[in-house]
């Protein structure tokens, strides 16, 4: 599942990561490291970072400046014109780190026009090339793990929230991505569906998986996380071990955040 890779092999290192948009710097050097194996959880108030921050990590935004970006044993080099701002210089690269990470929204982002099997087949034959049959396969595997194979047929739209980003794991999972990275994944559902994907994610950390997750769900992030950091107005305020930081919080921002997020 996670390659080659040794536990404890660094995948993501990232050093001094600044982002900015229209001269509003939004990330401030950001440091941040993470194992295989590991799980990461990023709190922090609204309009913090950590969604930049997320997405600075899956390429889908490009930083303005940063001293090391790492990313799966490759240094990810930048190059910066007037014309089109800042790129990565190997496109190449940036299609293959691409496709060995997996990002989970907040919002379900389903392909509205498959089937929840199709959805799941899709990115392993355009993607990975792999055959129908091996994809269909591997879809329904995946969809039983999530609880979810008596819907493979049905479409996003009659699906519940939880029943979706549910599915939205499973399609994450079927490229077998070396990191997953989940922004709020449960912060757009009723109350009572946030667990079945909260548990969900509990068994893919404690199957080993490497993920980086936002969340509002504290209790969910001090019981699975490794390592959490709180980000305030773009900067990493603290970090540590999930008992450290919610047992024994020094900065007296995030003695607040966890007192008001309670
Ligand atoms: P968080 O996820 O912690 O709530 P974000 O990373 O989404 O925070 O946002 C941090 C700041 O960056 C906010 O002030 C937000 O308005 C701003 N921001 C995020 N994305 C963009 C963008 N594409 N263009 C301009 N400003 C943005
Ligand atoms: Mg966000």
């Amino acid at each position: 599942m996670q390659g080659e890779e040794q536990p404890g092999t660094p995948v993501i290192k990232v050093r001094d990561l600044h982002k900015t948009f229209d001269r509003h710097e939004v990330l401030k050097g950001i440091d941040l490291t993470a194992r295989v194996g590991e799980v990461t959880a990023l709190i922090g108030g609204s309009g913090s970072g950590k969604s930049t921050t997320l997405r600075c990590l899956n390429l889908l935004e490009i930083p303005t400046r940063t001293r090391t970006f790492k990313l799966l044993g490759e240094d990810v080099a930048f190059r910066s014109s007037i014309r089109k701002g800042v790129e990565v210089v190997d496109k190449r690269q940036l299609r293959r780190l691409r496709s060995r990470l997996a990002m989970v929204f907040q919002s379900f982002n389903l392909w509205p026009h498959l089937t929840l099997e199709k959805n799941v087949m899709e990115a392993q034959v355009q993607v990975l090339g792999r055959a129908k049959d091996e994809a269909r396969e591997t879809a329904r595997r995946l969809l039983d793990r999530v609880g979810l194979s008596d819907r493979r047929d049905m479409y996003p739209s009659y699906l519940s929230g939880g029943q979706q980003q549910r599915g939205a794991i499973a399609r994450a999972l079927a490229v077998d991505p070396e990191v997953m990275l989940f922004d709020e994944p449960t912060s757009a559902l009723d109350p009572e569906l946030v667990g079945e994907v909260l548990s969900v994610m509990k068994e893919l950390a404690e199957e080993g998986r490497t993920m980086i997750i936002v969340t509002h769900e504290m209790k969910f992030a001090a019981e699975v996380a490794d390592k959490v950091m709180f980000l305030n107005a773009g900067r990493v305020e603290e970090e540590g071990t999930s008992d450290q930081v919610f047992n024994a919080p020094r900065s007296e921002r995030l003695k607040q955040f966890i007192q008001t997020i309670n």
